[in-house]
């Protein structure tokens, strides 16, 4: 017995491990002495945060030479990385899977879909070509795009919805027509086609065609396919205007009938005759979350939204796609029409000029072009230069989109930092940026895009936890991290504790802040200092590590 135990004594001491440093150490990572907050809400603490692998290993004190790395966080504070429940970095990512804008806001998942996601295309919608790293590719499935980008590399994770435009399109193609029972059984079969792919959802854009050719009873049961494999509904409500208090019953309502969760993406009032009516969004989403429906938000930290001229022409005019359009837009009788409806309005349609009063001023040219960084007030001037009798505005707007046939991206200011507040401010309202990951230097540095693009994570915390205190900064973290994981059903990310992801963001409290305008779109952010996805550093002092380390996360999966 004394003989064995003695054996194994000396057996232990030849396997033990000498004291650990560089090469041999237990962990690839130390991040040490931050500011933990840990994505639950809960206040901060100190501690270390010690990395193996692509995962998170320990948190507490953690003994000197344990890791090949340590980053020394004195001052800072360690989050999960942020997840960007909504974003249109689809084909960007692709283009450059840097992810910039979106790694140096300390992004570390992109949630992508609203009307469009980058497949199906199918039967009646022709598949476009991507450029993937310089290269054309092309694919039909969601899960094909899922493909390509494995095949590609990125810095970020991807989540993605299918979107109830590609669906539609795919089975109905430019046709206003109403589905029949096997056209609507096809859409049925897409969805759950893409949701067998890990698509995280169905996601819908109902304020344009082709969504909002959908009816409630239509999207309650295309929602219920979604509801099979436990996914969420997302939505772009059909009105964000005066009839956004009736949108919002309509979501909850096909939550309730579909028994599924949904979330309302960039919750909003935005018509200036209904501002300052958010509390009536936030009393209806709490009487139905009483009621047993669930139902969230999320929101973006500013008051101007990001559309296209285009919207302003209303919808039965877009039938047939863009070129029926520009043929529309030519003909004089039918611009005699437009025109009256613009100004006057038609029921139930969201009117993005008289949401903004009718005022050119309020419209930003975000597009590249001729145009970009200007306001609309701006370009009508420089059109009546010269001429004895300036253009009627409307007559310009068709003439503008025939000549940048049919789409000028812009952005509105439409909407109001008290509702903004209020809405930012509900437990059950998480951030999405609504941007895409473009870049400050290169080919994705591209017109000029709404500052979210570039600043709505940092913003959130300089700007409301900081500078107003609106928030307090683990309430600020919680609704960019743990919150949208466990809408998406990531329950190991979004959180800092042992064996979740290692997706962190280190940023510096008292400096982080955006810096990104609307006339100066193209500006890095301060005081985001590292950001770590699944394991690997790829924001190092503001540096970016050309590291690729994110992964597609398919639901189910
Ligand atoms: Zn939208």
């Amino acid at each position: 017995m004394r003989c064995l135990l003695g054996l194994s004594l000396a057996l232990a001491a030849l396997i033990a491990p000498p004291p650990s440093s560089g090469q041999d150490a237990p962990y690839d990572l130390v991040i040490r002495q931050a500011r933990i907050v840990d994505g639950t809400g809960n206040p901060w603490f100190f501690g270390d945060v010690a990395v193996r692998g692509d995962r998170i290993a320990v948190l507490g004190s953690i003994p000197a030479g344990r890791a090949k790395r340590e980053i020394d966080a004195q001052g800072l504070v360690v989050a999960p990385g942020f997840i960007d429940m909504h974003s249109h970095s689809d084909r960007l990512l692709l283009e450059d899977g840097h992810a910039q804008s979106k790694i140096r806001q300390g992004v570390t998942t992109e949630v992508l879909g609203e009307g469009n996601s980058a497949g199906p295309y199918q039967g009646e919608l022709d598949p476009p070509t991507y450029t993937v790293n310089g290269r054309d590719r092309t694919w039909t499935t969601l899960g094909g795009y899922f493909a390509a980008l494995d095949d590609a590399k990125m810095s970020v994770n991807v989540v993605s919805y299918v979107g109830l435009d590609n669906v539609w399109q795919s089975v109905m193609g430019k046709s206003f027509a109403r589905p029949t029972a096997a056209q609507f059984d096809q859409m049925k079969a897409l969805i759950d086609e893409a949701m067998r792919d890990g698509a995280a959802g169905l996601s819908t854009m109902l304020m344009m065609p082709p969504g909002s050719l959908a009816t409630t009873d239509e999207l309650v049961e295309l929602a219920k396919v979604v509801g099979r494999h436990g996914g969420l509904f997302s939505s772009h409500i059909r009105n964000e205007g005066t009839g956004v208090l009736d949108s919002v019953k309509e979501i909850i309502a096909i939550g309730e009938r579909a028994g599924v969760p949904v979330d309302i993406i960039h919750v909003k009032i935005a018509d200036q005759q209904f501002w300052g009516r958010m509390h009536e969004i936030v009393a209806l989403v709490e009487a139905a979350r009483s009621r047993g429906v669930d139902v969230q938000t999320n929101v973006y930290p500013y008051t101007r939204g990001n559309n296209n001229l285009v919207t302003i022409i209303p919808p039965w005019a877009h039938e047939g796609g863009t070129a029926s359009l520009l043929a529309r837009l030519k003909d004089p009788a039918t611009r005699e029409r437009l025109k009256r409806e613009i100004r006057d309005g038609l029921p139930g349609w969201y009117n993005h000029y008289t949401a903004v009063g009718g005022d050119w001023s309020r419209m930003l040219i975000s597009g590249k072009g001729r145009y970009e960084g200007l306001t609309m007030d701006r370009v009508l001037a420089l059109r009546s230069q010269g001429k004895p009798s300036p253009p009627e505005p409307l007559e310009a707007l068709f003439d503008i989109l025939i000549e940048e046939n049919g789409s000028v991206p812009t952005v509105y200011a439409h909407h109001t930092e008290p509702d903004m507040n209020l809405a930012l401010s509900q437990p059950w309202c998480s951030i999405g940026s609504d941007g895409s990951a473009y870049a400050i230097e290169g080919p994705l540095r591209r017109g000029n895009p709404h500052p979210r693009n570039f600043g709505t994570f940092p913003r959130v915390l300089g700007v409301y936890v900081r500078e107003t205190k609106l928030l307090r900064l683990e309430d600020a973290v919680r609704k960019m991290t743990s919150l949208n994981a466990s809408k998406l059903g990531l329950f190991d990310r979004g959180v800092i504790r042992p064996n979740a992801f290692a997706d962190l963001t280190i940023f510096d409290p008292e400096r982080v802040i955006d810096k990104s305008t609307y006339t100066e779109p193209f500006a890095d952010n301060e005081g985001i200092e590292y950001v770590v996805v699944n394991g690997t550093v790829v924001l190092d002092r503001g540096r970016h590590t050309d590291a690729m380390p994110g992964r597609v996360l398919r639901h189910g999966r």
